[in-house]
């Protein structure tokens, strides 16, 4: 834990502050800092690369450049001037003094809006994106808006960032990053400026790390750091990250402490091979197991880690997670399995484990170490006869002849997900959606029937409705709006305990109570 947690503050600690500081990067670089200089920045760029090449590091500087104190007042002040400062090199740098800079290090101005849509697609960011959009930057810049992962926006979000980037406002400048240009529509490519990241080399990586190992005095032989070098692939950020975490063991460090220490930070690796399980593509999950074993990984302890996730992936499906997966991760591993919990059903989840345990028991009667795990996999892949499509206890289906059953098992099918999405923003609504059951989908509408006049209360709330309302538009592709009816309840306050509302005693306690006040009144 202590290792894991000191990684985030060691990447963070090196995150470049400035375009020299970013690695590789040589067209890019030169691009901005021409067009920065001539003050012909475009309104919208489009980073596209690899993870870990340093888009958004880039994004954010670029963010510091255009709104620097210094960097603003050196440029009026080289205005009359020129020839003495023939070079525009030096004032394309940010100060990282001024309290603009350092509030754009610190993640506190209020200039610099990110977006991350990975981790809501974008829904409801996107909307305050428009309604942002028409305020002038606070200072005398510009109003930078990042949206990272771009391409997991929505078509809804995707609309209406489009609309946003058709008439952008001057003071507006916009930074998508993607990992994958091939899902970014057409109409969005057409209005930005595409600049392409790529993966720094070998000669790069080991270059920049070797700053660092200098810097931190972290005694490393130059074998030990080339095999870093080559396992973060191109990525500094998992460089610095693998460096950061054979540091921490302490004393001096070899190639061979690497390797073995290596091995336990596949993680990446591991959340793809459960990602090829969870889309049941066969191959691709093979050809990453033999990956891994060709690694040197050892058949049991792959088992134990794939049984150890899919473990996670059930607490988190659950509603377990925050309490029983979080403690044990660093944040970033975390909200990726949040993010791999949504491509599994509850189902597979135990029937996966269910595959892996028995695998795990046939492990020590064979004579190819490898081939239960092999089995396993295949057999996770291929599709269950009895495949029950998800559907949560509490939801009852009440057919009519209005509702659309497709839409309604669409509903069902994302229950878990609108639930997820929720979570975040709202605790105790998420809680409440638990417990309540959609009567009815219509062109336009959800009516959901809530067993107590409190849950239609909340419903009711327009923050809570609003929230509700857009995402259940998302899923259906079309503007929803929702009206909550009191439907059939447990008789008596001892059904109380009945209710599905998450295992949570104070909002059992509160429901409790404000039952009691029903049904005095
Ligand atoms: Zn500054």
């Amino acid at each position: 834990m202590a290792n894991q947690q000191q990684n985030t503050a060691f990447y963070l600690k090196y995150r470049p502050q400035s375009l020299d500081e970013i690695i590789g990067q040589t067209s890019v670089k030169k691009i901005l800092l021409s067009a920065f200089g001539q003050q012909r920045l475009a309104h919208a760029y489009l980073f596209v690369g690899p993870r870990g090449t340093g888009k958004t590091s880039t994004a954010r500087i670029l963010a510091k450049m255009v709104n620097c104190e210094s960097l603003e007042s050196s440029d009026k002040s080289l205005e009359g001037q020129k020839s003495r400062f023939s070079t525009l090199a030096t004032s394309h740098y940010p100060c990282n003094k001024c309290s603009i800079c350092l509030s754009i290090t610190d993640g506190s101005n209020l200039d610099l809006i990110e977006i991350d849509a990975a981790s809501n697609r974008g829904i409801e960011d996107i909307r305050f994106l428009r309604e942002n959009i028409k305020l002038s930057p606070s200072g005398a810049g510009k109003r930078v808006y990042i949206i990272d992962e771009v391409h997991m926006l929505t078509t809804e979000a995707f609309n209406a960032l489009l609309k946003t980037l058709e008439e952008p406002p001057g003071h507006a400048l916009f930074i998508l990053a993607t990992t994958e240009v091939s899902k970014i529509p057409q109409t969005i490519l057409s209005r930005v400026q595409r600049l392409d990241f790529k993966l720094a080399t070998q000669a790069e990586l080991l270059e920049a790390l070797n700053k660092v190992v200098k810097t931190e005095k972290i005694d490393i032989d130059e074998e030990g750091l080339k095999s870093i070098v080559k396992k973060a692939d191109g990525s500094f950020r998992d460089g610095i990250k693998f460096l950061d975490q054979v540091s921490s063991i302490g004393g001096k460090i070899t190639s061979q402490l690497i390797a073995e220490n290596l091995k336990f930070s596949q993680f990446d690796d591991l959340l793809d091979t459960l990602s090829s399980l969870a889309s049941k593509d066969i191959k691709k999950s093979l050809l990453n197991l033999l990956n891994q074993l060709q690694e040197g990984f050892d058949a049991k302890e792959l088992l134990f880690s794939y049984m150890e996730q899919m473990r996670n992936l059930m607490f988190i499906k659950n509603g377990l997670g925050e309490a029983l997966v979080k403690p044990h991760l660093i944040e970033e591993k975390y909200q990726n399995l949040i993010k791999l919990a949504e491509q599994f059903t509850s189902q597979d989840l135990i029937r996966n484990l269910d595959i892996l345990q028995n695998a795990l028991s046939k492990l020590k009667f064979t004579s190819i170490p490898s081939l239960p795990l092999e089995l396993a996999v295949v057999e996770i892949c291929a599709d269950s006869p009895s495949s029950i499509l998800e559907s949560p206890p509490s939801i009852i289906d009440h057919p009519s002849s209005n509702s659309d059953s497709s839409d309604l098992s669409k509903i069902k099918e994302k229950w878990t997900y609108i639930c997820e999405t929720i979570r975040p923003y709202n605790f105790s609504l998420e809680a409440l959606l638990r417990s309540i059951s959609i009567k009815e989908v219509t062109d336009t509408l959800v009516l959901i029937e809530a067993p107590y006049s409190f849950h239609q209360r909340i419903l009711e709330a327009p923050k809570n409705r609003d929230l509700l309302e857009s995402i259940l538009s998302d899923i259906l592709g079309r503007k929803i709006k929702i009206s909550a009816v009191l439907g059939s309840r447990p008789q008596r306050k001892e059904d109380i305990a009945n209710i599905e509302v998450a295992a949570d005693d104070e909002i059992i306690r509160a429901a409790a109570e404000i039952f009691n006040s029903d049904s005095v009144n």
